[in-house]
């Protein structure tokens, strides 16, 4: 799984367990064909006729680095993975690509709310590892506003239950990049704005949260709560699925807020980044507060994972970058987010070193901070 010229320090340092700092719950469930085929692809809609989302880099992948978790050979067939799949039930699969992940702790964002998905406890217990909680703020917001009756209320609530929340998780997370996109506004709105907004808002509370205004009122509320106990913010940034913007995905657009936030020391973590890897890189280096990842790049990019990877290392202090797999619905995603991040940072690591740029023992070092130390410092766990 490894280049074969790696030092020992270098690849024992690689397969040590590792921190993944952001992930989301896999279905507990059994999983037809079609539904297997949309949790492979960030896109909402089956293949073209005659076509399958299995043709891509990480249905590849699959089929490669999966298929012997299952006792399969390697470059199974589809339909002989997905019926080796139906045969040792949900469980079973579960247990033994999270594991295979080699993870010792999932930090699992919360905000999904399906009740076919392990919960962050379950997740722990199926891979052998410990397991926290990440809230989703913009899910906060929605539990509140469904039940405030007036907007004095609403701001009074939503200040209550952020506070509430964040006493049993290890970081919050804004979606703002779905909800809006990151060109927003950095300013803190005024009182009157958000009562105003807030009103309109309760006239229809089942409704996603889209107004600018709440929204930048919620991740102010939030990082009042987060300064208050050290908690990190995550920010969905780059690509996802389609409800996002990509343009307006671009975590260089974050620079004003992040700036606002310096003085606060609450740590920013731009989750997954890419193609704007070297934007987040060049944050990362000149604000000591910012952190970032790659998450699901790897799991989708596959076998062109290590030269993201190589992009994003061009600039990033190395104990400013985490492993996250981001892995959703299936636990495939989950050891193969793992599998190229080791992958992908043996080739980064072994060029250095034979290059002469860096020692084994740096390398080694670079290796357990990006893969499990930088995160244990951040999220204190
Ligand atoms: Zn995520």
């Amino acid at each position: 799984m490894l280049p074969a010229n790696l030092p020992d320090a270098v690849r024992d340092a690689l397969l040590a367990p590792l921190v993944d700092h952001h992930c989301h719950g896999v279905r507990r469930d059994e999983v037809s064909r079609a539904q297997f085929e949309l949790l492979i692809t960030e896109g909402a809609a089956p293949a073209p006729p005659g076509t399958t989302h299995f043709d891509t880099p990480a249905g590849v992948a699959i089929r490669r680095w999966c298929a012997p978790v299952l006792d399969l050979e390697p470059h199974a067939s589809p339909a002989v993975y997905l019926a080796r799949r139906l045969e040792l039930g949900a469980g079973e699969v579960n247990r033994r690509l999270l594991r295979a992940a080699g993870v010792v702790a999932f930090l699992v964002d919360t905000g999904l709310e399906e009740p076919d998905l392990l919960t962050a406890p379950e997740m722990g217990r199926h891979g052998g590892a410990a397991a926290d909680e990440i809230v989703r703020i913009e899910q906060i917001e929605q539990d509140v506003a469904e039940v405030a009756p007036l907007a004095v209320d609403y701001m009074d609530s939503l200040a209550e239950e952020l506070a509430a929340r964040a006493a049993r998780a290890v970081a919050f997370k804004s979606i703002i990049a779905y909800r809006h996109g990151l060109d927003f506004d950095p300013s803190r709105p005024s009182r009157g704005s958000v009562i105003a907004a807030a009103n309109r808002r309760l006239a229809d509370p089942k409704a996603r949260l889209t107004d600018p205004v709440l929204l930048r009122h919620l991740l102010w509320a939030a990082v009042d709560v987060a300064r208050d106990r050290g908690l990190p913010m995550q920010f969905h940034t780059g690509f996802g699925d389609p409800d996002v913007e990509l343009h307006r995905a671009d975590p260089a657009m974050l620079t004003v807020f992040v700036r606002a936030l310096q003085p606060l020391n609450v740590p920013v973590v731009l989750l997954h980044c890419y193609p704007f890897q070297r934007q987040a890189a060049y944050l990362a280096n000149v604000y000591p507060h910012v952190y970032v990842d790659l998450g699901l790049t790897l799991t989708h990019t596959a076998a062109g994972g290590a030269r993201v990877l190589e992009e994003m290392l061009e600039l990033v202090p190395f104990h400013k970058q985490m492993f996250s797999s981001d892995c959703y619905g299936v636990a495939e995603t989950c050891h193969l987010g793992a599998l190229y991040f080791r992958r992908g940072l043996g080739r980064v690591l072994a060029a250095r070193i034979d290059e002469g740029e860096w020692s084994v023992s740096d390398a080694a070092r670079v290796a357990h901070m990006i893969g499990s130390g930088n995160a244990r410092r951040v999220y204190r766990l």
